[in-house]
């Protein structure tokens, strides 16, 4: 079982996406450009819900990863509910048509009017991350006459072996109640009169490639359910959260067959819902991130390719040193290697693509594509530098549609103001 396949190859010595030759969207659309397939979407998508046919199950997409409305509607049409973790999420998820019912809700800092939208609208559950938030979820649903149904995320103090900025269930990480009080924190929660119990929540990090954290972190889960029904809680829905690693370079990570196959003997004879919240599998490896190339300048030790995309394009490598693999959209004849750093225009020395690689030349005019940039890619992008956002297109078969236009400098100041005295 290898790792999630997509749709990005070369063909003719020129990479597609599924039908389509990237330099030709490059020309068309314009770089920087982020370009999604729409098939590998699909493929990522099933290859959760496929597993998991064994047992009831929902998988809440992270939005946090991609919330272009399009992504969104392919996978509410697919049957998918969300995993958001603010009220602007909570909107955009409703509006591509996920149905609220198959929406989950989790953050440290849910505000009061957040709160609110979400118990108006009906969500499935909050994913509660603190007894404080407890309470104010149960005021507000007294306010508004109604029942707010949650479940508790804990924190299960297991190492996901990953990145320490992408950790996030270990003892000294924000997220989450410890486990060691999570019992007294659901009796406390069983007292509210507008709070529901009806599941619970971990989700202990990103890029995993392991299954053993998980796997400790699932045991740890259910032998906490099963206390909790000594108590008279019962819960219905076991929300395991995100996490599953892509290959950027060469990990190897497990595939969501294997995840199911090793929840299998763990689910059965229990009556539990089991919620799947996966971002970065789902839409990762779906996208890239194409620019050109403006000008090389030889450095003293390295030559330097300097592309039209910087980091506030792509955040990733400047804010984990992450690795995104490089290169050339056209492949072209006799051309040696070169041993250079890709970076952006951004008046910054931490914005790069990609470092001390070795790719095959490419010249001034060129195009890169900068692979598995689908997710935590434009959802991280910033205008700083005032750099208008790319565009980003969806490639289906040999059709490709503009997804989200390119922003413009009337955009990069949309909303401010000079105050009237300075005026004039
Ligand atoms: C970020 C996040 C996810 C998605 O994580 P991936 O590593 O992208 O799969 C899921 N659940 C919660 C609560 C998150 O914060």
């Amino acid at each position: 079982m290898g790792v999630l396949l997509h749709f990005f190859t070369y063909k003719k010595n020129i990479l597609h996406v599924e039908d389509v030759p990237i330099s030709e969207l490059a020309e068309i659309y314009g770089t920087p450009i982020y370009i999604y397939s729409y098939k590998t979407l699909i493929r990522h998508y099933k290859a959760y819900d496929d597993s998991f046919k064994y047992h009831p199950h929902l998988i809440c997409f992270a939005l946090k990863a991609n919330t272009n409305r399009a992504l969104l509607t392919v996978f509410a049409k697919e049957g998918a509910g969300a995993d958001v973790v603010s009220g602007g999420e909570l909107y955009r998820a409703l509006m591509a048509g996920i149905s609220p019912k198959k929406i989950v809700y989790a953050g440290v800092g849910k505000t009061a009017v957040e709160i609110e939208y979400a118990i108006r609208q009906g969500i499935l559950m909050f994913n509660v991350e603190s007894e404080q938030e407890l309470a104010e979820i149960d005021r507000i649903a007294g306010i508004c006459n109604m029942k707010a149904p949650i479940a508790l995320r804990v924190n299960p103090d297991i190492d996901p072996m990953t990145h320490p900025y992408i950790s996030t269930g270990l003892k000294k990480n924000k997220f989450g109640i410890p486990y060691e009080t999570a019992i007294e924190s659901y009796k406390f929660a069983a007292s509210l009169k507008n709070i529901e119990i009806i599941g619970i929540h971990k989700h202990i990090g990103s890029q995993i490639v392991n299954l053993a954290p998980f796997m400790d972190a699932f045991n740890r889960l259910l032998h906490l359910v099963d206390m909790l029904k000594e108590d008279g809680i019962s819960i219905k829905y076991l929300d395991i959260g995100g996490g599953l690693g892509i290959q950027y370079l060469d990990e190897i990570p497990p595939h969501p067959t294997e995840l199911a196959k090793e929840f299998k003997p763990l689910l059965q004879d229990r009556d539990l819902i089991i919620i799947l919240e996966p971002g970065r599998t789902m839409v990762g490896n779906a996208g890239v991130l194409i620019t050109k190339v403006l000008y090389i300048k030889n450095g003293y030790d390295r030559d330097f390719i300097i592309v039209d995309a910087g980091m506030n394009d792509l955040a990733r490598p400047a804010m984990y040193g992450a690795y995104h693999h490089i290169m050339p959209v056209a492949k072209k004849k006799n051309r040696q290697e070169v041993f250079a750093d890709i970076v952006g225009p951004i008046c910054e020395s931490g914005d790069f693509l990609g470092k001390e690689r070795q790719i095959p030349e490419v010249k001034q005019g060129e195009f890169v594509a900068v692979m598995s940039a689908g997710a935590y890619g434009y959802t991280m992008s910033s205008n700083y530098n005032s750099r208008p956002r790319p565009a980003e297109v969806l490639v289906n078969g040999s059709e490709h549609f503009l997804i989200r236009q390119r922003e413009t400098y009337e955009d990069l100041v949309k909303g401010e103001m000079v105050p009237e005295f300075l005026k004039g």
